[in-house]
């Protein structure tokens, strides 16, 4: 028998071995459905694991970590797949795969929801909806929790219910040894700070446990601006948001239109009870609007405004966390979003005004709640012959940012190629040393390195 077909042989009994281990299921390359279960939201990433460990509970996780360890195999962990690094997959490794553990349960009493390690936000709102109750999580439905909640999470209730990880009470978490840890505030404190900012490090979580909030619906959806207003619409976007409005969430995105000018969308979400809000009316009356769709509908209508489609395009995000969005960076971002001959995607701009202020700093690892708006370069486009543009399009309009830059950028939207001194700037030197004392703890071996990592030393 030739090397080549020996590895073959070995690599098939192998997979055996592990599916006869596992509850779940395992697909291999051979396997029909390996090269849907491969592919992320980002098409720019493109990579062939050993094998995927769909996995099916806790006890699952730690085999696949025995087995990782067994064959010298790296390992990458999966949940929704929107990651834009592509730190779900990686070539020649074991992925193990969250994504058949999606169950939501909701106890309507406590307002507690438990999601499995792998549920998406469509799975979490449609669950928790059901009783009238909300958590503030990610504005796409195909998006993880666990992945989106361990990096912050900002969305459509922010203002009003703070950070996704705010509202992370307790979680299930197996370790690279296989250990199935608890954390919350009265069990492995330490743990559950670390998970709000840090999560991905140490282990693998199999369950998340969220506060929830009573919502009847919201007063939203998108307004479009055009022409010579654009300018004004935003400056008029970053004064609403200025006065902080307890009951009104707000993002914006600004792209360009058919003709290449810049083009406006801002996407508010009100929840108090004024039938005729003047925040709103404010942002309704701004110069330029093209475009009125917002109404009363339901927080699920709310969630599918800014739906994406998965593993389609190719995409290339970089952006701060700013203190200010002054004249001066408008006027830039403007001239920014027209340097390239075709649509560069857009700079999403996310307002970070009212409850994320109110957690207590100390409560999570993040570094960015002082920050004003977290601004984003997002490029994205279909063509791989068009890679090096758009990419040099989102550094050079995240360098823009710089000067106005409040620590560092946003874990959940970095890439692979960013140093650690970005990643050490998002936490905060006192955070990240923390951190990496967590990290020494849980997963001194960094077999959880794909990631915005923290190394354990
Ligand atoms: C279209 C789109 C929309 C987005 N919208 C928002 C948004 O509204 N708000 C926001 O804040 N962010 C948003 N993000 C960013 C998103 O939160 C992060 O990219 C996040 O990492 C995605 O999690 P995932 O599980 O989908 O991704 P994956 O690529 O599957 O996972 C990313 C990483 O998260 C970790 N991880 C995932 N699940 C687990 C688990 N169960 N246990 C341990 N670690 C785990 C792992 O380190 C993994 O490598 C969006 C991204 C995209 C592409």
């Amino acid at each position: 028998m030739g090397s080549e077909e020996h590895q073959v042989t070995t690599a098939s009994e192998s997979l055996d071995e592990l599916r006869g281990s596992l509850a779940g299921s395992v697909l291999g390359p051979a396997d029909a459905g390996y090269d849907a279960a491969r592919r992320c939201f980002n098409a720019l990433v493109d990579r062939r694991p050993a094998a995927i460990a769909r996995c099916a509970g806790p006890a699952d996780v730690a085999t696949a970590f025995d087995f990782a360890r067994l064959h010298e195999l790296e390992v990458a962990v999966r949940g929704g797949g929107h990651n834009p690094a592509g730190h779900c997959v990686l070539d020649g490794g074991l992925v193990i795969d969250l994504s058949s553990m999606r169950t939501v349960e909701v106890n309507e009493d406590a307002r507690i929801a438990r999601a499995a390690g792998g549920a998406t936000w469509l799975d979490f709102d449609a669950a928790s909806h059901a009783f009238g109750l909300v958590t503030p999580g990610g504005v796409v439905g195909s998006t993880g929790v666990a992945g989106l909640t361990f990096g912050g999470g900002i969305g459509h209730l922010t203002a009003q219910h703070g950070l996704t990880c705010d509202n992370l009470v307790r979680a299930e978490i197996v370790a690279p040894d296989g250990t199935v840890l608890e954390a919350a505030a009265d069990e492995d404190a330490d743990l559950l700070w670390g998970l709000r900012g840090g999560g991905g490090n140490f282990g693998v979580a199999t369950r998340l446990e969220f506060r929830l909030h009573p919502l009847e619906g919201v007063v939203g959806g998108v307004l479009g601006y055009g022409g010579k207003g654009v300018r004004d619409a935003l400056r008029r976007y970053r004064d609403v948001v200025a006065r902080s409005p307890r009951d009104l969430s707000c993002q914006a995105v600004l792209a360009v239109d058919e003709s290449l000018a810049p083009a406006l969308v801002v996407v508010p979400s009100y929840t108090g009870s004024d039938a005729d809000p003047e925040d709103l009316r404010a942002l309704r009356s701004a110069p330029g609007l093209l475009e009125d769709g917002v109404r009363a509908h339901s927080f699920l209508d709310q969630q599918r405004l800014l739906d994406s489609p998965y593993g389609e395009n190719r995409h290339y995000w970089k952006g701060h966390f700013v203190r200010e969005l002054s004249d001066e960076l408008i006027d830039d971002l403007l001239e920014r979003v027209v340097a390239l001959p075709r649509p560069p995607g857009g700079i999403l701009i996310e307002s970070l005004h009212g409850a994320p202020k109110d957690a207590d700093p100390p409560a999570g690892a993040l570094g960015f709640r002082a920050a004003a708006f977290n601004v984003s370069a997002m490029a994205t486009w279909d063509r791989p012959a068009l890679d090096d543009e758009h990419i040099r399009w989102a550094r050079d309009t995240a360098a823009a940012l710089e000067p106005w830059s409040v620590s560092g950028g946003y874990v959940n939207y970095m890439q692979a190629d960013e140093p650690i001194e970005r990643v050490r700037a998002a936490f905060g030197t006192e955070a990240f040393d923390r951190l990496q004392a967590l990290k020494r703890r849980y997963d001194p071996g960094n077999v959880l390195r794909r990631n915005q990592n923290i190394p354990p030393s």
